[in-house]
């Protein structure tokens, strides 16, 4: 053990969240600090969870893995962005893509000259100005580049894979770094008299498995940060009504698209991830608006393939944890808080979750001064996403169920308000909502959804308006013959899988 490094950390279940936390823990200071991770194979883990956001290749780059290798370990497929059908209203799409929108990094005001044009009733879509988006519209991939001069530097790219096989790829890395893994059923949690902070957990049969540090994985239980540690729960239904999901995979139309489909139903929404040997489906809903037999109907109704087994349903709460770090013990995952799987955010959330903890890495004593940031900061992150995630009930023109009545009609939270009306001025993105989502994201979901600015920014008319449409044109041009260029989706893959 070194200096004032904790001696013992104890991570409590092994779900994505669990080998997560012990693979970047075990790369960080797993030479100076004993990784324990109990885990019970009796309980398992909640076993849904495919889409990413791009942020996840910085966690994988964090660990040093292979693309390919993990890729290929995990049925791993790329993912440029989200196609939203019925959102809006019926019959409508559009797509949220990763990256920016033009063909250069320096472009990031390309929706500004858009905007100009189009009150003309020129320049397009706004679509046509996302590398990204074509792609996926061509079902065509190719990887990114960091070199600006390079087109492709505009792309971002995440990934879908299988969560359990993620956790499962990642056990071994960390086991391979010393990891302990213990399979055991914690009981119970001791709290030292003095403080309240937790001593040790445990198990079936008495065990007691003590550490300096906790990190509670245990999902939606919280066993540690709830039930011992009482963090309190901030429940968020109001404003995200949906409760419950079915999930089930099926075996495709034979098409691995480079991105999530996520259909709008009656009473929610469905997701469709396509992985490689299967795709993955679920629908999310209001049980307040639609029975589960009936959000099961309408899942088998709307699935491309066969089912590949039994529909699985999971409830929860829409909200956060009041406070993710409590004295010696810090929550991720699932028992840190739950926002629904629209923008695939709770694999992301895991991941700043394990990124702040490094910054705020305790010591023997823990600072209380930490620990509030690390709160404070947890907190913004959770409402960015929830703010992103309401705007996309909230702005439409659906009319047709009481679901869509209620989200159309109901109140949202002033810092949503506040970002609304920010950009249905002159287009503008407010830097407080950059926390997880870039500019593109805000943009493309703020438009898709139909909130079009009434005017644009002042400066653009510093260019004459000549200029702007060669330009414009130009760059739709640079995007569809790079587009046009690449391999599709499904060769770029083989090609991996064949290296
Ligand atoms: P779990 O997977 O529930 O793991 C809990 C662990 O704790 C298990 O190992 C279990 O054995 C252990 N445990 C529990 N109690 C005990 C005990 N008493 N003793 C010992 N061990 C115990 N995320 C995304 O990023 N993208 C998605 O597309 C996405 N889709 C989702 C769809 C749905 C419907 C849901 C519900 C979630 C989705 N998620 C998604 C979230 C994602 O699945 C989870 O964030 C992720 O899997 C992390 O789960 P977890 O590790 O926190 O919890």
């Amino acid at each position: 053990m070194a200096g004032n490094l904790p001696g013992s950390i104890l991570i409590v279940g092994g779900g994505t969240a669990g080998w997560m936390a012990a693979a970047a823990l075990a790369r960080a200071v797993g030479r100076h600090t004993r990784i324990q991770l109990v885990e019970s194979s009796a309980i398992g883990t909640v076993g849904v969870g495919e889409a990413t956001i791009p942020a996840i290749r910085g966690f994988n780059h964090m660990l040093g893995l292979d693309e390919a290798d993990f890729l290929r370990h995990t049925q791993g497929t790329y993912k440029l962005g989200i196609e939203f059908r019925d959102w809006t209203r019926l019959n409508h799409s559009y797509f949220h893509p990763f990256g920016v929108h033009g063909a250069s990094l320096d472009a990031n005001y390309t929706h500004q000259y858009w905007l100009r044009l189009n009150a003309m009733g020129e320049g397009g879509r706004l679509e046509d100005y996302s590398l990204c988006t074509i792609m996926a519209e061509q079902g065509r991939y190719m990887a990114p580049v960091t070199d600006p001069r390079n087109i492709m530097s505009v792309v971002g790219s995440a990934y879908h894979f299988d969560a359990s096989l993620y956790a499962d790829y990642l056990r071994r890395y960390a086991e391979r770094l010393g990891v302990i893994r213990l399979d055991r059923k914690v009981v119970d949690v001791a709290l030292r008299g003095e403080d309240g902070f937790v001593e040790a957990v445990i198990c079936d049969g008495g065990e007691r498995l003590a550490a300096d540090f906790f990190i509670d994985c245990t999902g939606f239980t919280g066993l540690l940060i709830e039930k011992a540690l009482k963090a309190g729960y901030e429940d968020w239904t109001h404003w995200l009504p949906c409760d419950r999901a079915w999930a089930v995979p099926s075996s495709g139309d034979g098409r691995i698209t480079p991105f999530t489909r996520s259909t709008a139903r009656e009473a929610g929404w469905q997701w469709r991830i396509p992985l490689r040997h299967r795709v993955g489906n679920g629908h999310v809903f209001s049980s307040a608006h639609v029975s589960e037999e009936q959000a099961r109907e309408v899942l088998l109704a709307n699935i491309d393939g066969q089912a590949l087994a039994e529909p699985k349903l999971l409830r929860f709460v829409t909200g956060r944890r009041k406070q993710a770090w409590v004295k010696n013990c810090l929550s991720l995952g699932l028992a840190s808080g739950f926002l629904e799987p629209l923008e695939s955010t709770s694999i992301h959330l895991i991941q700043t979750g394990i990124t702040k903890l490094l910054d705020f890495f305790p010591g023997r004593q823990i600072d209380g001064a930490e620990v509030r940031e690390y709160n404070a900061l947890a907190q913004g992150e959770f409402e960015a996403v929830r703010d992103f995630l309401i705007l996309h009930y909230h702005v439409t023109e659906r009319s047709d169920s009481s679901f869509w009545n209620h989200c159309r009609t109901m109140d949202i939270p002033d810092s949503l308000k506040s970002r609304i009306e920010l950009f249905r001025r002159r287009g503008r993105v407010s830097t407080r909502a950059r926390a997880l989502f870039t500019d593109t994201s805000w943009i493309a979901v703020m438009i898709g959804q139909g909130i079009m600015p009434e005017t644009y920014d002042p400066l653009v008319d510093l260019h004459p308006l000549p200029a702007v449409r060669e330009r414009m044109a130009t760059m739709r041009a640079r995007i569809r013959q790079a587009a046009d260029s690449m391999p599709t989706h499904e060769a770029f893959l083989g090609k991996q899988a064949a290296a």
